[in-house]
């Protein structure tokens, strides 16, 4: 008999002892739009019941605030995230004994002592604080701990990754793009990079006083995607003491897939679906892209974890899965209950415990606690704004 133990128990036990970070989840709006409760199994891509099982200690939950919520008739982008951040709250106050909103690096070592998961709020896309500092100082004083600076609508401050910016948009940060960047320094707010453009991306590694990440991308050199960052970047970010939140959307990952995705995007079936709430849509459309794409091998996401690894060092890698966000997740990875299988996946290629914990959770951690610990309003995450009636 062997004395290696069976590869079940080691995943067990590295992912009941070394929570996993998820730093990129966009599950709010299905509980503000569909009603769904992601403090219960299911349905959707992310709840909390299924990513515990599966490891989950923290994650960044992001108030996604839909462009088309700009116009006034709609109500305008503050109004919007500050609705989709309520039911962060409302997930907290309803689920005590599951999730604690997290505030800082000690509110998330708190939430794993007691077996919660740390819910930390985000806001994806700085158009939701509608140029104005106040707005950005009222979210953080309600728990928001973490900002996308941009989404793909490029903003007067600071410029997309995607193409068609137009005459008044910056090269990279405008002078109050850094302002905004200073001031979530300030305050202790975890910036983040994904989206950003290639000049966007480095005025803000200048101007950072705090590590920053990128939330959710992948490697340029792996697939030439505009969201992925290339090596350069990669180790720019590490330079910094940043970590790399590796998507899991298959159309960043993989040329093949991203065209294979676009196929299923333009069957009938699929647009069939269109037409009612954007969010009831995209769930729709999610379930029928997971089941009809054909699928990405795990394989591939792995090959970015380890390219990024190579390249940024292995203290600079980390996991954001963009679940809720993404219209299907790899092969064995489609929804929260899979988080753990990543643990297998990272041994077979050869990393060592420490580096699969670092990996999974560690350096996110780390860079969380930096960022939000350095703050003036440090320990601030015990003592928010309710947003919702006890
Ligand atoms: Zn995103």
């Amino acid at each position: 008999m062997s004395n290696v133990p069976p590869i079940e128990s080691v995943v067990a036990t590295l992912v009941a002892e070394h929570p996993l970070f998820d730093a990129h989840v966009d599950a709010l709006q299905r509980q503000l739009d569909l009603g769904h409760d992601l403090g219960v199994a299911g349905p959707g891509q992310f709840d909390l019941e299924r990513g515990r099982r599966a490891g989950l200690g923290a994650v960044v939950l992001v108030c996604w605030c839909d462009p088309g919520y700009i116009r006034p008739e709609r109500g305008g982008a503050f109004a919007r995230t500050v609705a989709l951040l309520e039911q962060a709250h409302v997930l907290a106050r309803r689920h005590p004994a599951r999730v604690l909103l997290a505030g800082n690096g000690a509110d998330v070592e708190r939430a794993h002592a007691g077996g919660r998961v740390a819910a930390i709020p985000g806001i994806e896309g700085g158009h939701s604080i509608e140029d104005s500092l106040d707005k950005l100082d009222w979210f953080f004083e309600r728990g928001v701990r973490v900002m996308t600076l941009v989404w793909n609508n490029h903003l007067a401050w600071i410029r997309s990754c995607q193409d068609g910016a137009g005459p008044g948009i910056p090269e990279g940060l405008s002078e109050f793009g850094r302002g905004v960047v200073a001031r979530m320094n300030e305050l202790g707010m975890l910036v983040d990079l994904s989206h950003a453009g290639e000049r966007s991306f480095y005025d803000t590694l200048d101007c950072s006083a705090h590590p920053v990440m990128a939330s959710h991308s992948g490697c340029k050199a792996l697939h030439d995607h505009p969201r992925n960052l290339n090596d350069a970047q990669l180790r720019a970010l590490a330079a910094r003491d940043g970590v790399v939140g590796i998507v899991f959307h298959p159309g960043f990952l993989d040329a093949a897939a991203r065209e294979e995705e676009a196929r299923v995007r333009a069957s009938d079936a699929y647009k069939a679906l269109g037409g009612g709430d954007d969010t009831l849509t995209f769930t729709r459309q999610s379930e029928l892209m997971q089941r009809t794409a054909s699928p990405l091998p795990l394989a591939r996401l792995l090959d970015h974890v380890c390219h990024a690894a190579a390249v940024a060092g292995v203290a600079h890698v980390g996991i954001g899965s963009d679940y809720d966000g993404i219209l299907r997740g790899p092969q064995g990875l489609e929804h929260a209950g899979c988080y753990d299988r990543l643990v297998d996946g990272l041994l077979g290629r050869g990393f060592g415990h420490d580096e699969v914990r670092a990996i999974l959770g560690g350096n996110m951690r780390r860079a969380f606690a930096a960022a939000t610990g350095a703050g003036t309003r440090a320990g601030a995450g015990a003592e928010l704004i309710p947003l919702v009636a006890s």
